[in-house]
């Protein structure tokens, strides 16, 4: 179901685990030649970025498709657009899909979409504006695919695989205003503790 557009093989942008689950399992039914790329610096903190990319690592294994990973959590350029309101999403889509179109692009990829139109939550005007506009300008495709009917028996998938859900979409600015944050937080200061013990930092 991609608007009827032609194309060859896709890089599909993987925002996190859970979301993958559904589109991955329409899109290989479906016979569709794709890589997966995790590039998401809107994350915030790092071990955020690390558990959702330890999550894209094991959906891809599941399904044993490519993943490229690029990039690291980047704080700052989401906490100056903190009184941007829906601003600051377009921007977040536009920044992650331009990376997505420009390595599309060079490694001879002619389509991209993203996970993220899985989710009720997300902005989808947004995110079909701002897909479509920097993949026209790289001459490659972005595919509007809608799974979001998809979107609980997704979840449903990551809870039977044991796979991370998060309670915030992501950003600094997103975890402070989630009603979550005081459990999160210390659950990333958790998880610091054990990582920096597990690499015998204490
Ligand atoms: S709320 Fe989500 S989409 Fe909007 S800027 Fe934050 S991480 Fe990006």
């Amino acid at each position: 179901m991609s608007g009827c557009v032609e194309f060859k093989k896709l890089l599909l942008h993987i925002c996190c685990g859970p979301c993958a689950l559904w589109p991955l399992e329409r899109l290989l039914e479906e016979g569709v030649d794709l890589s997966l790329f995790f590039y998401n610096p809107n994350i915030h903190p790092q071990v955020e970025w690390e558990r959702r990319l330890d999550n894209a690592i094991r959906v891809a294994d599941h399904y044993r498709v490519p993943l490229i990973v690029q990039g690291s959590s980047s704080e700052q350029e989401w906490q100056k657009r903190a009184n941007d309101g829906d601003e600051r999403c377009s921007y977040c889509y536009r920044v992650r899909f331009s990376h997505v179109a420009e390595l599309a692009g060079a490694q001879g990829f002619d389509a991209i979409s993203t996970t993220l139109l899985v989710s009720p939550w997300q902005k989808r005007d947004r995110i079909l504006q701002e897909g479509q506009r920097v993949a026209a300008g790289r001459g490659i495709a972005f595919l509007p695919y809608d799974w979001r009917e998809g979107y609980r028996k997704g979840q449903a998938m990551a809870r039977d695989l044991g796979l991370y859900r998060q309670k915030y979409c992501g950003c600094v600015i997103s975890l402070g205003e989630s009603s979550f944050r005081e459990s999160i937080t210390k659950d990333h200061q958790e998880l610091t503790r054990r990582r920096e013990g597990s690499a015998g930092l204490t």
